[in-house]
């Protein structure tokens, strides 16, 4: 609708507004009011009383279909949050380097997976816990993993994400699983931008286990 076209119907509210109709009566008339004020002076107030009637009914049962959609989403989130395991760090990536994959990026075996996305991609956490390492040289690990995050999880394991453009938590900060805690990057020792992941039993470099396994277990395939 353009800005003239609106004009009439705005003129027609100020109109009755003026006449002395209640606010709820001019509240959202919208074309009713218009056909109101077309009446005859006194029949005015019996339009605007049906009008309100109408309107006090309509809103009494959006009201009432807003709670009963309120209590089915609560039940679905309940289910839901129960559902929650494990899920993967990032969406739309390529695998590259495995775990364990020699080469001559890495001193020692490939402590972790690769996944291979664009610089900004979403990170999130792959479960609930708490973030024990954030920040550049690996997070106290390293230089070789750039800005990197450790989030502790409560069955004793540690989920490790490295290279990152952008870290949005602080150590100690509780995280949810699917939360947003970072964008991907190609910080550190990285031959181009991705997502180096690792599943740790200690905070620590050096205490690795097989990531996919690790997930596939947890019903969650790479
Ligand atoms: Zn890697």
């Amino acid at each position: 609708m353009s800005q003239r076209a609106k004009h009439p119907t705005r003129n027609a509210v100020v109109a009755l507004a003026a006449a002395g109709m209640g606010v709820t009566a001019v509240f959202g008339a919208g074309a009713s009011a218009v056909a109101a004020e077309a009446q005859a002076p006194l029949a005015m107030d019996t339009a605007a009383a049906v009008t309100a009637q109408a309107q006090a009914q309509t809103a009494k049962a959006a009201q009432a279909k807003a709670v009963k959609a309120a209590a089915v989403k609560a039940a679905a989130a309940k289910k839901a949050a129960k559902a929650v395991g494990w899920i993967k760090p990032v969406t739309g990536y390529t695998l590259t380097a495995g775990y364990n994959q020699g080469g001559a990026m890495w001193t020692n075996k490939h402590s972790g997976q690769d996944f291979a996305v664009p610089v900004g991609t979403l990170v999130k956490a792959v479960h609930g816990g708490t973030v024990v390492k954030a920040g550049p040289n690996g997070g106290g690990d390293g230089p070789a993993y750039g800005n990197a995050i450790v989030i502790k999880h409560a069955n004793g394991t540690y989920s490790q994400y490295a290279h990152l453009s952008k870290i949005n938590v602080k150590i100690g900060s509780k995280v949810k699983t699917g939360q947003l805690i970072a964008r991907s990057g190609n910080t550190g020792n990285s031959s181009g931008p991705h997502l180096h992941f690792e599943i740790r039993t200690t905070p620590n470099y050096g205490s690795s286990v097989n990531p996919a396994s690790f997930l596939r277990a947890e019903g969650v395939f790479i």
